[in-house]
């Protein structure tokens, strides 16, 4: 074996100039993981397989993986190759055959530990891949993507938000003695309507003191309030007094009031009989 392996080597100095020769066909390897999402400590299979008729006769392959999210446990040969080398610490696969195997399946298998939980990428890097003929094979393969554990979901059943009894904000405060409705007090008005102006009129609420008002519509009556002297009457003029309303203020009646007599000895100053009390 290692007598062929050195007259390999040898064909392969000699051909070496025509190693840029590369074959059109090309050949597209498998990689498969049996896990993809990882937590750190999980293994994970990784299977490296080759199409049929792949007409490769000499290999060298690595798996690419991140060093820092895995490491090497063990590497197993398919046993495809009549000599073949997978190195259980790398996980390096090395093979060589005078005649490439017509046979496809799975040409070398790789435990990879997790060291922790990653997202990352593990597919293969080719160092070597010729044919019978020695010219270089175009070697690809697929990239398995590996995410790391995802967090177990939040059991449904736990409170995310326990009540904490010293916060005041907290939403399970005693609820709103009034959510079914307000007891309101009887309505109390604060500005009475009358014929030229719009009342007001509110209530209050026994448990929790919300107020409510009321708009109270003209009436189309204004209160009549006590005469006022306007305008004194003297012994040579007549005097005037008004009724305003009590609520608008508007005048609502005018009357004059008679002249004083020229010689009022029992007279009083407003000698009309509506005048103020
Ligand atoms: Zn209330
Ligand atoms: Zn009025």
């Amino acid at each position: 074996m290692k007598k062929f392996a050195s007259v390999l080597l040898a064909v392969l100095v000699a051909f070496s100039m025509f190693s840029f020769v590369v074959s059109a066909a090309g050949v597209t390897f498998t990689v498969n993981a049996d896990k993809t999402t990882v937590n750190a400590g999980d293994t994970v299979k990784v299977t490296v397989s080759i199409p049929e008729n792949a007409g490769l006769a000499t290999l060298q392959v690595a798996l690419k993986y991140d060093a820092e999210a895995f490491k090497v446990k063990g590497a197993t040969p398919g046993g495809l190759y009549g000599f073949e080398e997978v190195n259980a610490s790398t996980g390096f696969y090395t093979s060589a055959a005078s005649t490439p195997p017509t046979k496809g399946g799975v040409l070398f298998t790789v435990e990879l530990e997790a060291l922790k939980a990653t997202d990352s990428e593990i597919s293969i890097v080719v160092s070597e891949a010729t044919d019978n003929e020695y010219n270089d094979v175009t070697v690809t393969s697929n990239k398995v993507a590996i995410k790391g554990f995802v967090e177990a979901p939040v059991d449904p059943t736990e409170p995310t938000n326990p009540v904490d009894p010293t916060d005041p904000t907290d939403p399970t405060e005693p609820e709103d003695p009034c959510k079914d409705g307000h007891n309101y007090s009887e309505y109390i008005v604060t500005k009475k309507a009358c014929a030229n102006q719009a009342g007001e009129k509110q209530r209050t609420c026994k448990v929790c003191g919300n107020i409510e008002k009321e708009a109270i519509a003209k009436n189309g009556k204004c209160e009549p309030g006590a005469w006022k002297v306007v305008k004194a009457a003297t012994t040579t003029a007549e005097g005037e007094k008004v009724q305003e309303c009590k609520i608008c203020g508007e005048v609502l009646q005018r009357a004059k009031i008679a002249k004083l007599p020229s010689n009022p000895i029992t007279n009083p100053a407003i000698p009309n009989t509506d005048a103020q009390a």
